[in-house]
């Protein structure tokens, strides 16, 4: 079962969107650097459909997408929740963020508008890093999948220092465009 440790909104996660992020706790991925050890642990409000459609009422009026932050634990549960919260919310957009290198097996994502895959590693980066193994996937409305890594460079908020260590990319078992 899903559990959440908290929620926010947030405005760079997902380009151009209105996001409500929600954290989900279990976190089975335990990347070396992680900064939120505190999803680790399997602890928080169980977070089904009445929940989520609760949260989604809250703040429906100012959002226009819902991002599951991690889940990689239950996929399957993730994938279905937000196939649901679509189907009754037309025109909200769905994102997730997996944690994993690649998508799961057996698991539909068809009806993800965003999917951000890869580990977090502390030397390459987050989304925003030039050397960054993640990569962030966006559902064009003709069907196919683009990779939109760049925007978050693009629209970097904070100058890091440029690391010059091996870019370790994300395998997807998406057919991406560039
Ligand atoms: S996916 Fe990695 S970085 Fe994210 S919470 Fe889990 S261990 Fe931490």
């Amino acid at each position: 079962m899903l559990k959440y440790a908290n929620y926010d909104i947030v405005f760079q996660e997902v380009p151009d969107e209105v996001t409500l992020a929600i954290n989900i706790t279990n976190c089975p991925n335990a990347c070396p650097g992680c900064h939120s050890k505190y999803l680790w642990e399997d602890v928080g409000e169980i977070l089904d459909l009445k929940e989520l459609n609760r949260l989604v009422e809250q703040y429906k009026s100012g959002i226009t997408c819902v991002c599951f932050m991690g889940g990689d634990a239950e996929p399957k549960e993730v994938a279905e929740l937000a196939w649901q919260l679509k189907s009754t919310h037309a025109g909200l957009k769905m994102a997730w963020y997996s944690g994993k290198n690649d998508l799961p097996q057996n698991v539909s994502t068809d009806h993800f508008d965003y999917i951000k895959l890869g580990r977090y590693v502390a030397e390459l980066g987050a989304l925003d890093s030039a050397t960054t193994n993640q990569r962030m996937m966006k559902r064009l409305s003709d069907g196919r999948v683009k990779d939109i890594t760049q925007w978050f460079r693009e629209n970097k908020k904070v100058e890091v220092i440029k690391s010059e260590t091996k870019t370790e990319k994300s395998q997807t078992n998406i057919n991406s465009i560039q």
